[in-house]
C-alpha cells in the first residue's frame, strides 16, 4: 500500500541537547499520540553504543508530565522499542549508507519520510548534511534537516553556511530552529494582537512609548564556556531569539496565517531597522562575587574561557524601526547571564494619558501612571496589564494593579516544551516557526557591523557581580531614551 513512515535521525545523539531536549520531546509527542503510526527514531554519533545502551541512556531522561501519569512507564517501553542507534563518522558516506540500509528495513517498502536533526557542533553541519543527503535521503518521500544555532557568527559566515547547505538541500528542506519561536507565549503574541480589538489599535508609536525585550539567566557558563566564548551574548541571544520576537511583535498584519505571509512581514520589519549605533549598545561581563559565604565564579574563572576574554555575557541595546508605525519608538533589548533572576519577557510601556486628571493622586512617581503590558515568556508564563486603579474606600487614592492572566492558575495543563512543537511542525512540514534564509541574512546585516566594531575596538565590557542586576550602563542607555526598565523596582 502507500502507507508512509517517518524516520527521525538524531545526529549527535550522544550529546547534551539530544538527551536534554530532543528525546524527551519525541517521547512527549509519542505519548500524546502526535507521532505517525509508523515511526522510527535513530540515534547517530561516533560514540559506540548498542541499541540497548541508547535506550538506557534515553530512558534516564524521559519524564512524564503531571497530567500524563497514566500508564506512563508502559508508554515509555513502547517508545524505547522504536529507538535504535547507529555509530558512524559524520563525514562518511559509507556510514550513512549503512544507516540508510537500516532505515529501509524499518520502512518496509512504505513511503519513506526522513527527518535529520543536526545536534552537533557547527563545524560538522556541512559534512553531516552532505553525507545524509547523498547516502541516506528518502527515495520516495520527503527529506528534511533541522539545523540548530549558531547559523554562522556574522553575515559572511552565515551566508557561506547557507550556500553550503543549499549545495545539498533545497530551501524547503532546511528547518533552522529558533526554539524561542516554539514557546507558548511567543506563539500567542499574534493571537493576542490580531484577535482582540483592544490591542491592535494601540500597537503603534501613537500609543506605545517603548518596548522592552528582556532575557536573563541566573547562572553563568559553569565550565561550558568554550562554545559561548566564541559567540558572546549578542550572537547567542539577541541576534536570533530577541530579534525574532521583535519582528513578530512589530510586523504589519500579514495577509494570512500562511507561513510565507508571516515570514514576509517579519523580513520587512528587519529590513526597516535603523543600523545599530555603537553608542546604543552596552556590554558587560560578570565577575566573581561572594555572598553569604559562597563565592560565585567570574566568567573568566571558567577553565574553558581564555583568561583575558572580552566576550560579553551581558548586553543591552536600543533599536529603532524606521517605518510609519514605529518611527521613534525605542525597542530596548537586554540579555545576560549570571544575573539575579531567570526570565524572558516582553514589556510594552504605553504613553501617559494626556491631561490626566488624576496625576496628583498617583503616589509620588509620575512614571507610575503609565500602563504596561507584560508578556512573560518564561518561567511561570503570564500576561498582565498594569492599570491605574482606585484604592477602595472613601477618598481618592490610586494605585497600580494588574489585570492578570497567570497560566498556571488559568490552564491546568502543563505547557509543552518548545522542542515538542518544533519537532511536530518539522514532521508536518509546517515552517512558520523556522527561519528562512532571507530572514537570517537580514538579522545578521543588522548586528554584524556593530559586532565588528566592538571587536575591532576591543571594547571593554562593564564588569558586574555574579547574581546582580547587570551593569549600570544599561540604565544610562535606557535613560537616554527616557525609558526606565520595567523589570526594575516593584515586582509581582
Ligand atoms: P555537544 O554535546 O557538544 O555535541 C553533540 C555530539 O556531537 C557529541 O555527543 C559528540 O558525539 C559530537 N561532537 C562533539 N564535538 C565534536 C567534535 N569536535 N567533532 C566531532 N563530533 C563532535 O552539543 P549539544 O550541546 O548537544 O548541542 C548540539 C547543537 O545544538 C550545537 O550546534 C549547539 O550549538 C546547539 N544548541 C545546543 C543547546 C543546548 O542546550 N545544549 C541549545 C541550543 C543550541 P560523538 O563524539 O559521539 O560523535
Amino acid at each position: 500500500g502507500n502507507e508512509s513512515t517517518v524516520s527521525i535521525t538524531v545526529v549527535g545523539a550522544s550529546g547534551d541537547l539530544a538527551k536534554k531536549k530532543i528525546f524527551p520531546a519525541l517521547f512527549a509527542l509519542y505519548y500524546e499520540g502526535f507521532l505517525p503510526k509508523h515511526f522510527t527514531v535513530y540515534g547517530y554519533a561516533r560514540s559506540k553504543m548498542t541499541d540497548a545502551e541508547l535506550r538506557d541512556m534515553v530512558s534516564r531522561t524521559l519524564t512524564c508530565r503531571i497530567d500524563q501519569r497514566e500508564n506512563c512507564s508502559e508508554k515509555m517501553d513502547q517508545f524505547l522499542k522504536r529507538c535504535f542507534y547507529h555509530s558512524g563518522q559524520y563525514d562518511s558516506q559509507e556510514n550513512f549508507a549503512q544507516l540508510d540500509k537500516k532505515l529501509k528495513e524499518h520502512e518496509a517498502e512504505r513511503i519513506s519520510n526522513r527527518l535529520f536533526y543536526l545536534s552537533v557542533p557547527p563545524n560538522i553541519f556541512i559534512d553531516a548534511v552532505r553525507c545524509a543527503s547523498s547516502s541516506a535521503s528518502s527515495s520516495n518521500g520527503w527529506t528534511r534537516v533541522i539545523v540548530e544555532k549558531p547559523f554562522g557568527r556574522d553575515s559572511e559566515s552565515s551566508a557561506a553556511l547557507t550556500k553550503s547547505l543549499k549545495q545539498y538541500l533545497e530551501e524547503d528542506q532546511i528547518f533552522r530552529i529558533d526554539h524561542y519561536l516554539g514557546k507558548e507565549l511567543v506563539e500567542n503574541l499574534s493571537v493576542l494582537r490580531f484577535s482582540n480589538l483592544i490591542f491592535e489599535p494601540l500597537w503603534s508609536r501613537q500609543y506605545i512609548r517603548n518596548v522592552q525585550l528582556i532575557f536573563s539567566e541566573d547562572f553563568g557558563t559553569e565550565g561550558r564556556g568554550g562554545y559561548f566564548d566564541h559567540y558572546g551574548i549578542i550572537r547567542d541571544i539577541m541576534q536570533n531569539h530577541l530579534l525574532q520576537i521583535l519582528a513578530l511583535f512589530a510586523m504589519e498584519t500579514p495577509v494570512s496565517l500562511d507561513v510565507e505571509d508571516i515570514r514576509n512581514e517579519k523580513v520587512k520589519v528587519l529590513r526597516s531597522m535603523r543600523p545599530i549605533q555603537l553608542e546604543d549598545v552596552v556590554i558587560g561581563q560578570y565577575k566573581s562575587h561572594t555572598k553569604g559565604g559562597i563565592t560565585y565564579p567570574g566568567y573568566t574563572d571558567d577553565k574553558t574561557v581564555p583568561p583575558n576574554s572580552l566576550t560579553p555575557t551581558f548586553a543591552a541595546a536600543a533599536l529603532f524601526i524606521n517605518n510609519a508605525r514605529w518611527d521613534g519608538v525605542p525597542f530596548l533589548m537586554k540579555a545576560g547571564k549570571a544575573l539575579h533572576t531567570k526570565r524572558a519577557e516582553i514589556r510594552v510601556q504605553f504613553r501617559h494619558v494626556p491631561g490626566n486628571l488624576y496625576n496628583r493622586n498617583i503616589g509620588t512617581d509620575l512614571d507610575q501612571a503609565t500602563n504596561e503590558l507584560v508578556i512573560r515568556v518564561q518561567p511561570d508564563e503570564a500576561i498582565y496589564l498594569k492599570i491605574n486603579n482606585k484604592v477602595p474606600g472613601l477618598g481618592m487614592r490610586l494605585d497600580r494593579s494588574n489585570l492578570n492572566l497567570h497560566y498556571a492558575a488559568r490552564y491546568s495543563k502543563e505547557i509543552p516544551d518548545a522542542y515538542e512543537r518544533l519537532l511536530l511542525d518539522a514532521i508536518e512540514g509546517e515552517r512558520r516557526l523556522f527561519i528562512r534564509s532571507d530572514e537570517l541574512d537580514a538579522a545578521w546585516s543588522l548586528f554584524t557591523p556593530v559586532l565588528k566594531e566592538l571587536e575591532e575596538r576591543k571594547t571593554l565590557p562593564e564588569y558586574y557581580p555574579y547574581g546582580s542586576r547587570g551593569p549600570v550602563g544599561a540604565h544610562y542607555l535606557a535613560a537616554r531614551y527616557n525609558v526606565r526598565w520595567g523589570d526594575v523596582g516593584i515586582e509581582h
